[in-house]
């Protein structure tokens, strides 16, 4: 059987990988000259960037992903972050179980409710986690904290998400703990997936663009730098740039329907520093901060992503559509300057990349459970618009490659 990939961002790469130890024929597309897509690391100026993420796995080694490397037998070592979270309110640090201190005995009460509720609860429907919450508590400290966990692990407002969803997420939290960091960060994953498809015989073919999708005499004819023959394609260029490949062969309706999904958008600010400015490997959520949800020091678990002695600072903010992205950046840059207030002694911004359109955080919004089958047989997608409920970012990915896999071998 013949597997031809469309992409080489993560869940090409997981998927490919998988189908390769399957038994499968795998040949890998990828129209930039690097392996990885938003996954993958940018080295600059000592330090290791990232075309992407934060260089963090949301459960670490417990998770899909986690599982997922090790099944494959991808050396990749996770450090679990230590501790998973803090929170900076009002100028101190909390830790997630210190929070109900911090509230008036009114509201102690009800805010140990919430949490007890994220852990064990459920939700239907499409209510946001906004006005679930409202139905519990009135308190702007609460949907500040809520606000700031959804920007930085999903780009999105606490009104944007479903509140199952991210009661689905907390209860995997609470059941697999929280992030770690691979070694050699991003790139660590990459070049080891990219090991297993070599020992694997898969093809890796880089600066080809796959520009058509089509079916002839019951095979997939792909057309990248010439026409080749497939008994499955797995895309993951994202559900609107493969309903333009196979539109010839996809129901018009499916076209229709991915294209009015709106990804979601954020900006992150790579900050080189003199001494660590958090001191741990942990999330450092801050509710109130203008615009940044976010911030890690991933350098004080994997020090080799920045210069000897030196610390790679990450921020993240969520962008809203239509806003003004320079005055966000104005904007992210003063809460840095505000969250430390050494940050000009110590600190010097190596890059501010923003990520949208073609290029999200998220090609389709948390939430979003689109099915890695699609109408036509033999043609799956998998990539972070595929995410099963629950899981979150290369969490969500490798699962969603998990239930493609099972598809797969359904049917063939
Ligand atoms: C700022 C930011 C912070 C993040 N932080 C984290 C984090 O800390 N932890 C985490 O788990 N996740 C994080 N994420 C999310 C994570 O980076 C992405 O979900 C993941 O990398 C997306 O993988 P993907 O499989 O969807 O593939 P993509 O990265 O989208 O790769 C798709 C690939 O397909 C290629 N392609 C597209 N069209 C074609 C074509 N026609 N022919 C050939 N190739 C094609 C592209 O060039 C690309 O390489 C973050 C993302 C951003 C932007």
């Amino acid at each position: 059987m013949r597997a031809c990939i469309v992409g080489a961002g993560l869940g090409g790469l997981l998927a490919a990988a998988n189908l390769a130890r399957e038994g499968f024929k795998v040949e890998v597309f990828e129209k930039l000259p690097y392996p990885g897509g938003r996954f993958t690391n940018l080295p600059y100026r000592g330090y290791q960037l990232s075309t992407g993420a934060l260089h963090m796995i949301p459960h670490a080694e417990r998770g899909p992903l986690g599982k997922m490397l090790r099944q494959l037998g991808a050396g990749v070592e996770i450090i679990p972050s230590q501790p998973q979270a803090k929170f900076r309110i009002s100028g101190r640090d909390y830790e997630y179980e210190e929070l109900p201190s911090l509230f008036p005995l009114r509201d102690k009460l009800k805010v140990a409710k919430i949490i007890a509720m994220l852990k064990l609860g459920r939700a239907t429907g499409e209510e946001s986690y906004r006005s679930w919450l409202e139905k519990q508590i009135r308190n702007e400290l609460v949907f500040k904290i809520a606000d700031s966990f959804t920007g930085w692990s999903l780009s999105l407002k606490a009104s944007e998400v479903p509140a199952k969803e991210v009661i689905a997420q907390t209860k995997n939290i609470n059941k697999l703990g929280g992030p770690g960091i691979p070694a050699g960060g991003c790139g660590g994953v990459t070049k080891a997936l990219v090991d297993v498809l070599q020992s694997e015989g898969a093809e890796l073919h880089l600066k080809q663009r796959v520009k058509a999708i089509k079916q002839k005499g019951g095979a997939f004819e792909v057309l990248a730098e010439e026409k080749r023959s497939y008994d499955i394609v797995v895309s993951n260029a994202g559900p609107k740039v493969t309903a333009e490949l196979a539109r010839t062969i996809l129901p018009e309706e499916y076209a229709r329907a991915v294209s009015r999904i709106k990804g979601a958008a954020g900006i992150k600010i790579s900050v080189a520093c003199k001494k660590p400015m958090l001191g741990h490997s942990g999330v450092l959520f801050t509710p109130e901060a203008e615009r940044i949800n976010g911030i890690n020091e991933v350098t004080n678990a994997v020090p080799e992503l920045a210069p000897p002695g030196e610390h790679l600072l990450m921020s993240h903010q969520r962008l809203a559509e239509g806003a003004d992205v320079k005055r966000e950046i104005e904007l992210g840059l003063r809460d840095l300057r505000e969250l430390f207030p050494d940050f000009k002694k110590y600190c010097r911004v190596l890059a501010v990349q923003v990520y949208r359109n073609s290029w999200p955080v998220n090609r389709a919004p948390s939430g979003t459970h689109l099915s890695p089958a699609t109408p036509v047989k033999g043609l799956y997608i998998v990539g972070d618009a595929v995410k099963p409920e629950g899981w979150m970012e290369t969490d969500g990915i490798a699962a969603g490659v998990e239930e493609a896999l099972r598809h797969i071998k359904a049917s063939y």
